[in-house]
């Protein structure tokens, strides 16, 4: 079983960032609590059984404190039998992570930390509104470290403007120095509903060139790859097997529970979409309603969620599975595009399991939505 629980506080908003977030932090405390009540609320939405994971992530969950994760810790330990080996992690911004909140961390029983690096690079971190400097970002992976947790992911971004790709390789060279086992790499995207978004539209920032984003990726990937870094998923990679379960269970199609404002559950035949607003969350908690709203998925939606997370990992999607999903519809809709994808190189079948090829894995959503079934 998996939790996820969103902490929808940041301190600034970051230029490209679209999840859900407030900076105004004047109700942390109440929205965490209505938090804990949600969790006791759905304690049966999931089957019974060990909580294998359990995720912080958000917004910022480093910003919350003491009294509030041990607060959260607790409803879960009271509502859950959680695995005496679960993995606990927490997402955190360089700027939140000093020797105290660490060891507050450490203490709490967070086993394993995602930090939000994004780059080590000064100008591309105020050009992305990131609330932590370079150096933080070359410091608290050490700090981490001393206070007993190395089991640390951090996330970079790749394909932010510049002239070459030095500033990219500058950043990886700094990454691998830090000998963290697992590393996320996201490209840069310009959703509409963001700061780049809107500066885009006004033409204040140009596109992000798609050839572009391609060569920093094959860079990237390349890098990794040398550096013992395994792509186990497109933009996950781990060294030594140490993959992130939690995200791992999502792209496997498992269930899972989602508390706090936006999350989202899945229980193998719907998904529930909770409220985007932290005062009208709150509002609904205090009655001891969730916010949510419940969407039961189709064959064709099972089907097509399973082709677009399968196909972006190592393990690939089982023809089996797609026929099962989609009652007989995959091989009738899908055959014809599969054989034009094999052909062009980039997907291949390994007894019964379709997984990219490294071409394919360069338009792997691409691939991925033109095998969907109607
Ligand atoms: S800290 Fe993370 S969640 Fe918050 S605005 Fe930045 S990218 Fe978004």
């Amino acid at each position: 079983m998996h939790l996820y629980i969103h902490i929808p506080f940041c301190k600034q908003a970051c230029h490209y960032c679209d999840f859900h977030f407030s900076t105004n932090t004047a109700n942390k405390r109440a929205v965490v609590e209505a938090i804990a009540r949600e969790i006791a609320l759905r304690k049966a939405y999931l089957p019974d059984g060990d909580m294998e994971t359990i995720y912080f992530g958000g917004g910022t969950p480093s910003m919350l404190d003491e009294a509030e994760l041990h607060s959260l810790l607790e409803t879960i330990h009271t509502h859950f039998r959680v695995a005496p080996n679960a993995e606990i992690t927490l997402e955190a911004n360089p700027d939140d992570l000093n020797a105290a909140t660490l060891q507050m961390f450490a203490k709490a029983g967070i086993n394993r930390l995602s930090i939000g690096i994004q780059s080590f690079h000064e100008p591309h971190l105020r050009f992305m509104n990131r609330a932590h400097s370079a150096l933080e970002a070359e410091q608290c992976v050490k700090l981490a470290q001393d206070a007993g947790i190395d089991n640390i992911s951090i996330d970079l971004i790749y394909a932010i403007p510049a002239d070459d790709h030095s500033i990219l390789l500058t950043d990886l060279s700094k990454a691998f120095t830090l000998n963290v086992p697992h590393i996320s790499a996201y490209c840069l995207t310009i959703e509409p509903q963001t700061a780049f978004g809107s500066w885009l539209k006004k033409k204040k920032i140009r596109p992000i060139e798609e050839e572009y984003a391609a060569q920093q990726f094959e860079i990237l990937v390349q890098s990794l790859g040398e550096n013992g870094y395994e792509q186990y998923e497109i933009s996950n990679f781990a060294r030594n097997g140490r993959y992130s379960n939690h995200n791992s269970s999502y792209w496997k199609q498992h269930p899972y529970l989602g508390v706090g404002p936006s999350a989202h559950s899945y229980n193998g035949a719907s998904r529930e979409y909770n409220i985007s607003n932290n005062a009208r969350y709150l509002e609904a908690l205090q009655k001891d309603a969730i916010p949510a709203t419940i969407e039961t998925l189709s064959p064709a939606d099972q089907t097509n969620e399973y082709l677009l997370t399968g196909l972006r990992t190592k393990w690939g999607v089982e023809l089996d599975k797609l026929e099962t999903l989609s009652v007989g519809a995959f091989a009738l809709q899908a055959n014809a595009e599969l054989g034009r994808m094999t052909r062009k190189g980039w997907i291949r079948e390994e007894a019964g399991i379709l997984v990219l090829t490294e071409a394919g894995k360069l338009f792997a959503d691409r691939i991925a939505s033109d095998l969907f079934i109607d």
